[in-house]
C-alpha cells in the first residue's frame, strides 16, 4: 500500500522546548491514524510539520512522496484538508462566503460546497455570519472546510473539542465514510473515549517522543494487559477457585452469582471455554483492555523509566 505521510527521525525545537525528538512513522494510503498524548506531547507540532506549516530543526516529513516545504508545496496543498486545533474564521462573513472563499482557493465546484455545508449539519445557518455560530458550528464549518475538494490526506487536530454528543457521532460517522473511500486521516486527540472504533492505527506521543505505535491489538499484545471477563449464573461455592488456580490465574473475585476474572490474553479463550462448558453460567461479558487503559500503561512505563 502507498505511503501518504512518511516521518524519519524529526526533531522540532523552539527557543527553550524540544518540541518532538527522533519520531519516524509512516502512514499508509487509506489508514486512520489516531494522533494522541497529553497536552504539550507534539501532536500539534508533528501536524505542523506535516503541513508545511514550520520546518523541522532535523530529519524529513514528505507527503504523497514530496516535501510539504518544497515547490510541490501548492499543489500539495490542493490534496490535504486540515481542521486547525483552535478553528478561526472572518467573523462578518456567512458560512457560506466562508467555503466559497476556500473553496475557489481550492477551485471546488459550488454545488459541492452546499453539499458539505449540509453534511455537517449547517444548511440552515448556512446565510449566517460566523460571528453568531456557537463553539460546535464552527468546528462543524472547519470541518466542512477540510473536506473540500474531497482531500487525500485529511488531518484533524483535536476534531471533537466544542462539540456536543451528537455532533461528536456526526464527526465519527464523517470519519468512517472517508475511511471507507479510501481518504487517508491523521486525528490528533486526548479525547478518548469512543475514538477507538474508528481508527487503524494508534501513535501515542509523550514529551515529544514516540512511545507506542500500532494497532489496538499490537499495543495489547505488547503491553499484556488482562482481559476483564465476567460471568453470572449459579453454581456451588467453591467451584471455580481450584480450576482458575490449576490454570495460574489468582486475579478473580467471586461474589454468590457473580465471577469477575482478570486474565491475560494467553489464557483468555482458554477460561471462556472452561465457562462455557458449565451449566450453570448464565451470562458472559468480556472485556479487551480499554485505549484509555493502554494510554496509561503507555505514558506509565515511560514515567518508571522502563523505555
Ligand atoms: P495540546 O494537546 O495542548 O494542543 P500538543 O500535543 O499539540 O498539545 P504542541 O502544541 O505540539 O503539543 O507542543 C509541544 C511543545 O512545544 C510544548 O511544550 C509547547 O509549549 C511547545 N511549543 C509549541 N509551539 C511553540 C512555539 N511556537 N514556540 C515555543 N514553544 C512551542
Amino acid at each position: 500500500m502507498s505511503k501518504v505521510v512518511e516521518l524519519e527521525q524529526l526533531r522540532k525545537e523552539y527557543a527553550q522546548v524540544t518540541a518532538l525528538e527522533g519520531l519516524s512513522l509512516e502512514v499508509a494510503q487509506g489508514e486512520v491514524l489516531g494522533l494522541l498524548g497529553h497536552n504539550g506531547a507534539g501532536k500539534t507540532t508533528t501536524i505542523k510539520l506535516i503541513l508545511g506549516m514550520i520546518a523541522a530543526s532535523s530529519g524529513e516529513v514528505r507527503v504523497l512522496g514530496k516535501s510539504p516545504r518544497g515547490h510541490s508545496a501548492k499543489t500539495l496543498r490542493m490534496q490535504w484538508g486540515y481542521l486547525p486545533e483552535n478553528v478561526s474564521f472572518y467573523d462578518q462573513l456567512t458560512g457560506q462566503e466562508v467555503l466559497e472563499y476556500f473553496g475557489r482557493l481550492k477551485r471546488v465546484p459550488s454545488s459541492e460546497r452546499y453539499a458539505l455545508l449540509e453534511r455537517v449539519g449547517l444548511a440552515e445557518a448556512a446565510q449566517r455570519r460566523v460571528k453568531t455560530y456557537s463553539k460546535g458550528m464552527r468546528q462543524r464549518l472547519g470541518l466542512a472546510q477540510a473536506l473540500l475538494g474531497h482531500p487525500r490526506l485529511l488531518m484533524l487536530d483535536e476534531p471533537t473539542v466544542g462539540l456536543d454528543p451528537i455532533a461528536t457521532r456526526d464527526l465519527y460517522q464523517t470519519l468512517d465514510e472517508l475511511r471507507r473511500q479510501g481518504t487517508t486521516v491523521i486525528l490528533s486527540s486526548h479525547v478518548l473515549p469512543g475514538i477507538e472504533r474508528h481508527i487503524d492505527r494508534v501513535a501515542i506521543l509523550r514529551e515529544g517522543k514516540l512511545r507506542a505505535l500500532g494497532t489496538l491489538d499490537d499495543l495489547r499484545r505488547s503491553a499484556s494487559l488482562p482481559f476483564q471477563i465476567k460471568a453470572r449464573g449459579h453454581w456451588e461455592t467453591g467451584t471455580w477457585e481450584p480450576l482458575l488456580q490449576q490454570r495460574g490465574i489468582t486475579d478473580f473475585h467471586v461474589n454468590g452469582t457473580r465471577l469477575e476474572i482478570a486474565s491475560a490474553i494467553e489464557t483468555k479463550l482458554e477460561v471462556m471455554r472452561m465457562l462455557l462448558a458449565d451449566q450453570g453460567v448464565e451470562d458472559l461479558d468480556v472485556q479487551a483492555p480499554s485505549l484509555e487503559a493502554l494510554y496509561v500503561y503507555y505514558n506509565r512505563e515511560q514515567e518508571s523509566g522502563n523505555a
